[in-house]
């Protein structure tokens, strides 16, 4: 039966589907990743909470409001925050930075130094956006001076939470000092406002560059690998192979010829 069938793309995708499972079981202390998403403020932004199932310790990537709600979700899954890892320093990701600050003391801020001006500048992020002043108070805009780094990313470092060990990736473009965490064994990338499902970062404020964005997509982010899931601080995750292949500002439809 089986020499029957040798060859025929049933016998090969099933061995190929048993040989993944055995593969799955027999790899030694694989990091598990904790993720915890909570949607914040109005642009809907995905402030995560991603942990080491092994360890429990625990970064929160982009506090962009509700620290209240991140510190019970900690305590809900038993994790310990050691840091307020920060992709970009947009208002809708560092807002709640100083809550969280006041509710975990312990954790350390880090973002890359090329971000800090628009960081230490919060508090008139939202003139940028042509908010009028009037309408900050109600829509939670208006925000205190943010407290001060603790560390800075450097581009290429591996950052350890626990089992878990981040590649960190400067990724200029949506702002200056945008990064990425990638976590390899877990097949897993952090993106912020870099790369969206259909779509990328708006490189219009202050600090953005379109042809930043572009290289870093092409020579940082699309090298990673097809199967890697993305997470992006807007909208639905994604793969690194499904922006690839459809994503306009990626496959040269958006700039016909240039990037192909
Ligand atoms: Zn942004
Ligand atoms: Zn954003």
């Amino acid at each position: 039966m089986l020499k029957l069938l040798s060859g025929s793309g049933f016998v090969s995708r099933s061995l190929y589907f048993l040989d993944a499972i055995a593969h799955k079981f027999t790899v030694p202390d694989e990091a598990e990743m904790i993720i915890e998403e909570i949607t914040v403020t109005a642009f809907q932004q995905h402030t995560r909470i991603v942990g080491c199932e092994q360890t429990h310790a625990a970064i929160c990537v982009d506090p962009g409001d509700e620290a209240e709600r991140i510190v019970d979700r900690l305590a809900q899954r038993g994790l310990q925050l050691q840091a307020i890892a920060l992709t970009h320093a947009h208002m809708d990701h560092v807002g709640g930075v100083a809550a969280l600050k006041q509710l975990c003391p312990e954790a350390e801020i880090i973002l890359h130094r090329a971000d800090e001006p628009l960081y230490l500048g919060l508090p008139e992020q939202p003139a940028w956006l042509g908010i009028p002043r009037t309408q900050w108070r109600a829509l939670g805009f208006d925000y205190a001076a943010p407290p001060k780094v603790d560390r800075y990313w450097q581009d290429g470092e591996t950052y350890t939470v626990g089992a878990l060990s981040f590649q960190v990736l400067h990724c200029p473009g949506h702002t200056p000092g945008h990064v990425v965490l990638f976590e390899p064994r877990e097949r897993k990338a952090f993106v912020g406002d870099c790369l969206f499902a259909g779509s990328i970062g708006r490189t219009d404020l202050p600090g953005g560059s379109y042809e930043q964005l572009l290289d870093s997509l092409m020579h940082k982010l699309m090298p990673l690998g097809d199967d890697v899931v993305v997470y992006s601080g807007h909208g639905p995750a994604t793969t690194i192979g499904q922006e690839r292949r459809t994503n306009p500002f990626l496959t040269g439809a958006y700039t016909p010829g240039r990037y192909l």
